[in-house]
């Protein structure tokens, strides 16, 4: 018989770790997931067939930011019990639970111990101080080696950075995002004039606004290339309107604001890369995996990528595409410089790195892989 899933998630935004849960849940119609709150993400998983509920206690619990300090948390501590209790209640009529990310996974991780229900982690984050307090780090680790029956990561990068914090070794599963893309047949031109996009050489970031993810490095890589321009898809998902109207502010300063086009969240970024010279990856911190890289690669177009955290992984340390130091504008220039025009060795750059993502990072070994887990947690409760 199949295992009862109950799939636990904080938000109702949809970024690349939901994405990634809107794939895990696909052969678990049926089953059931809890959100802290409403958002799009409700619709995404009720579409896939999973009985969505939403928490009675989510409100301001996303105020609570990855590094808050015990006295921003403490004002949402009653909140965070409700939904302990809420999460408790609702394991008891499955046999496993599911947190993605980790203010699930920490509320979980309690409920699931209370209860007795094998829970398993899906991880996509590196917990290193560039990405968390010492105070939530001690906590995650804490809770993930004495609640969780596996820990998944999408990386090796992920499963190191977990271990170096102290996390038990034996607990992780190394599971790579699967990307389902099938590919895009129009040329660069034709999506161009449908999608409205400048003319000319033309680069491409795609990421959620957040300062680690790098989106100003770019901005001062272009004010160095007066002939590229640029698209920006993506926005402020998780409370960083400061540093959007910050990017906002830079092209006016940088006077590249008629180089550069805010296109806000879009829903169709594969075809968006296939229409650019070049997709950028920016980030300045280590990435747990970036599923951008996979995209651009599945896209056939050139990527440059901040060699941190999983990028060199993927892009196999520079043979499926460019990578250069973080935060480093010149030498993101130069590498702009590198990829338009095009060059025959680039092209060929190009056609391996998508036979890599075809064959390394596609969405059924990464079903395979999470199935599987859920399915031995189960049995392992029997
Ligand atoms: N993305 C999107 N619309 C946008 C910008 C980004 O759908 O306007 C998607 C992007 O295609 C990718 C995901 O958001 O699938 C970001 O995933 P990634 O692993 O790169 O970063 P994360 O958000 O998980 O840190």
């Amino acid at each position: 018989m199949s295992p009862r899933v109950l799939f636990v998630c904080h938000t109702g935004s949809v970024s690349g770790a939901e994405l990634v849960l809107l794939d895990v849940v696909q052969p678990w119609a049926g089953q059931s997931a809890l959100l802290f709150e409403d958002g799009p993400l409700n619709q995404a998983l009720a579409a896939r067939g999973l009985n969505v509920r939403i928490s009675r206690w989510g409100d301001g619990l996303n105020d609570v930011r990855r590094n808050s300090s015990f006295a921003k948390v403490a004002p949402v501590i009653g909140a965070m019990y409700g939904i302990v209790a809420e999460v408790a209640r609702f394991a008891r009529k499955h046999d496993v639970v599911y947190a993605n990310s980790q203010k699930a996974f920490v509320l979980s991780a309690i409920a699931a111990k209370l209860v007795g229900r094998p829970l398993i982690w899906h991880l996509h984050d590196i917990i290193s101080p560039a990405h968390f307090g010492k105070m939530q780090r001690r906590v995650q680790v804490l809770l993930a080696n004495h609640c969780t029956i596996k820990v998944v990561v999408p990386s090796k990068a992920a499963a190191d950075a977990f271990v170096a914090e102290g996390g038990r070794r034996e607990l992780v599963a190394i599971v790579p995002n699967g990307l389902d893309i099938s590919p895009e047949t129009q040329t660069s031109a034709e999506l161009r004039g449908e999608l409205n996009l400048p003319q000319g050489p033309l680069i491409g970031v795609f990421s959620r606004f957040a300062e680690w993810k790098g989106q100003h490095v770019v901005l001062q890589a272009l004010a160095k290339r007066p002939g590229v321009s640029c698209i920006i898809a993506g926005s402020a998902l998780f409370g960083e309107e400061a540093y959007e109207r910050r990017l906002q502010q830079m092209v006016q300063d940088l006077d590249i604001a008629d180089r550069v086009h805010f296109l806000g969240q879009r829903s169709d970024v594969p075809r968006l890369m296939r229409a650019v010279d070049a997709v950028i990856h920016p980030s300045i911190d280590p990435e747990p995996f970036g599923r951008t890289l996979v995209e651009a690669m599945l896209a056939e177009v050139p990527v440059i990528a901040t060699d941190a955290g999983a990028a060199s992984d993927i892009l196999e340390g520079g043979k499926a595409g460019m990578l250069v130091l973080p935060g480093d504008s010149d030498a993101l220039a130069q590498a702009i410089d590198k990829v338009i025009p095009r060059s025959s060795e680039l092209v060929e750059q190009i056609n391996y790195a998508a036979i890599r993502a075809r064959s390394h990072y596609g969405v059924a070994q990464m079903l395979d892989a999470t199935s599987r887990l859920i399915r031995q947690a189960a049995g392992d409760q029997a």
